[in-house]
This record gives structure tokens, C-alpha cells and sequence, in this order.
């Protein structure tokens, strides 16, 4: 998950998405692909069956409601940004070399659209003056509509399994 730069309107105007594959975009450009909808700070699992093995891990996983304690699920962004691989190890960091192993990031995740050949959604800030405005009006962020991983027994997480993470829209 990324934050807004402060260079967000001239990257909104140079329309950078149009003519770039994410390989190609600068750092900057590669941070303002992130919606910021926070999908991927919620807590996922895949269930273990007894044909794991053969399992696709895609159809064994599940999203719960549970967010990772640095999510402000107002702004529905990171509270450490800069320095979350070393608060949370388990915090993804994509590339454009690895997004094809992140088959547990949502539909939804812009960068998980770019590499699947569909481009930015409608609601994507970048489409709307930067703002996540559409955003949040069309449930896509998870604003308010998490708990904190700090709330609850990780042990229970199956009372908190949701599917409004794989909604695309
Ligand atoms: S540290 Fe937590 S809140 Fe921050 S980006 Fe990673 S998962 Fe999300
Ligand atoms: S799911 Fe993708 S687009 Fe949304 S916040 Fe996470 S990395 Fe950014």
C-alpha cells in the first residue's frame, strides 16, 4: 500500500498510466498507482484441506475484517509508511517482477488490475483529482469497516471472514 505524494496533480496531468507499463513507471509514478484502499492490510488466510497440495491457494483464501494495527481505517492508509517492512515483515512489498505471485492481493488492487491488462477503474483517485472521494462512497477502501488486530483474538478469525474484499466493481 502506498501514500499520496505531494507531486500527485502533475502526475494526474501528465497521465503517465496511459502510455506506461508498470515496469516502465518511476518511483513516483509507481507509488500513485495505489488506490489506497487499504483491501491488502487486512489480515487473509488459506484454508488448509486435507488436498492442499493440489489446491489452487487462490480458491482456499479468505479476506477477514481484521486490519493490521498501523491501518488508520479513517484514511484507510499505513501510519508508518516509510518504515512498515520493519514494524510488519509480513507486509508485502510489491514490484512489477512480482506481482504474479500475489494472487492474495484483491481484485481490486490497482496494481493487480495494471498487470492483468485492465488499467485504473473509474473510482481510481488518479481518475478523480487525486481524491479518494469515489472511492470510499463505493465501498472499495475498507473505511470503517475494520477492526484492529490489537481487537481481537487472531485465534477466532474465523467469526470475522468477509467477502467484500473480492468485490471488484
Ligand atoms: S504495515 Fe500494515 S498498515 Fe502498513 S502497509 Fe503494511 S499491512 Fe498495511
Ligand atoms: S490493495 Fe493494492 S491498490 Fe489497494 S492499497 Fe493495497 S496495494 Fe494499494
Amino acid at each position: 500500500m502506498a501514500q499520496k505524494s505531494p507531486h500527485t496533480a502533475q502526475l494526474i496531468k501528465s497521465e503517465f498510466w496511459k502510455h506506461k507499463t508498470l515496469s516502465q513507471m518511476s518511483k513516483q509514478e509507481w507509488e500513485a498507482i495505489c488506490d489506497g484502499c487499504g483491501r491488502c492490510c487486512l489480515h487473509k488466510f488459506i484454508e488448509d484441506t486435507e488436498s492442499s497440495e493440489d489446491q489452487d491457494p487462490k480458491s482456499a483464501l479468505h479476506y477477514t475484517n481484521i486490519a493490521c494495527f498501523l491501518l488508520n481505517d479513517k484514511s484507510c492508509a499505513c501510519m508508518a509508511y516509510e518504515k512498515r517492512t520493519q514494524r510488519v515483515p509480513d507486509c508485502a512489498t510489491l514490484t512489477a517482477q512480482n506481482l504474479e505471485q500475489m494472487y492474495f492481493m484483491p481484485p481490486s488492487c490497482s496494481y493487480r488490475r495494471f498487470h492483468e491488462g485492465k488499467g485504473l477503474s473509474d473510482w481510481h483517485p488518479l481518475l478523480n483529482k487525486g481524491k479518494k472521494t469515489k472511492m470510499h462512497e463505493l465501498g472499495i477502501s475498507v473505511r470503517n469497516k475494520t477492526v484492529s488486530e490489537e481487537d481481537v483474538n487472531l485465534d477466532d478469525f474465523e467469526d470475522y471472514i468477509v467477502t467484500w474484499p473480492l468485490d471488484e466493481i
